[in-house]
């Protein structure tokens, strides 16, 4: 199986990119943004601890993320591997990560980094905002407080893959077929 990890800051294009990698590579698609928004209109108890923090812009604690991957992972069938979205989102994470996978003998294929400068966060946001309605991406103080997240607890985990020799960047500022095009050529190696 391959596992691949989609990392970037929020409003790289995770998301948007995610659709075309898992039908060209036959990989089911993990996000767990995705999986929590689910959880929070269904209205389950779950779903209730989970929004408070997420509008805050902060992290879900990661043994709730990690349930929802683990059970991704075994309910799967005929894929040739995971596109993980939105996780890890730190190093406990990832570590666990690592730990989940060792049990059956697997490890991460590649990170594969859409990297966009700040500026351009709040800008994709904001248009995004527009068009989705995600509660998230509504407000300034979030917005700023996700960014703030990103930068102290997910950044970091740049350089654990940089150190497991499995960290690759794109540059995330061209147009959506630009970018595509360059993830398919790094994938293609994999
Ligand atoms: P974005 O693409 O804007 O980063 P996501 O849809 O990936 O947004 O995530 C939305 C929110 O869900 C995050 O700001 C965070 O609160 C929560 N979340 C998503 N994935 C994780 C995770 N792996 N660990 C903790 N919280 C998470």
């Amino acid at each position: 199986m391959k596992y691949f990890i989609l990392f970037g800051p929020p409003g790289a294009g995770k998301g948007t990119q995610a659709s075309a990698m898992v039908e060209k590579y036959n990989l089911r698609h993990i996000s767990t943004g995705e999986l929590l928004r689910k959880e929070i209109a269904a209205g389950s108890e779950l779903g209730l601890k989970a929004k408070a923090l997420i509008d805050a812009g902060a992290l879900v604690p990661d043994e709730i993320v990690e349930g929802m991957i683990e059970s991704e992972f075994k309910s799967a069938k005929d894929v040739a591997g995971f596109l993980l979205d939105g996780f890890p989102r730190n190093t406990a994470q990832a570590e666990d990560l690592d730990a989940i996978l060792a049990k059956s003998g697997e490890e991460v294929t590649a990170v594969v980094s859409l990297m966009i400068p700040d500026e351009m966060i709040k800008e994709r946001i904001r248009h995004r905002a527009a068009i989705e309605g995600r509660a998230d991406d509504a407000s300034e103080e979030t917005i700023n407080n996700r960014i703030a997240t990103y930068h102290g607890k997910t950044e970091p985990l740049i350089g654990y893959y940089k150190n497991a020799v499995k960290y690759h960047e794109v540059d995330g500022t061209g147009t959506i077929d630009d970018v595509r095009e360059k993830i398919f050529s790094l994938m293609d190696r994999f």
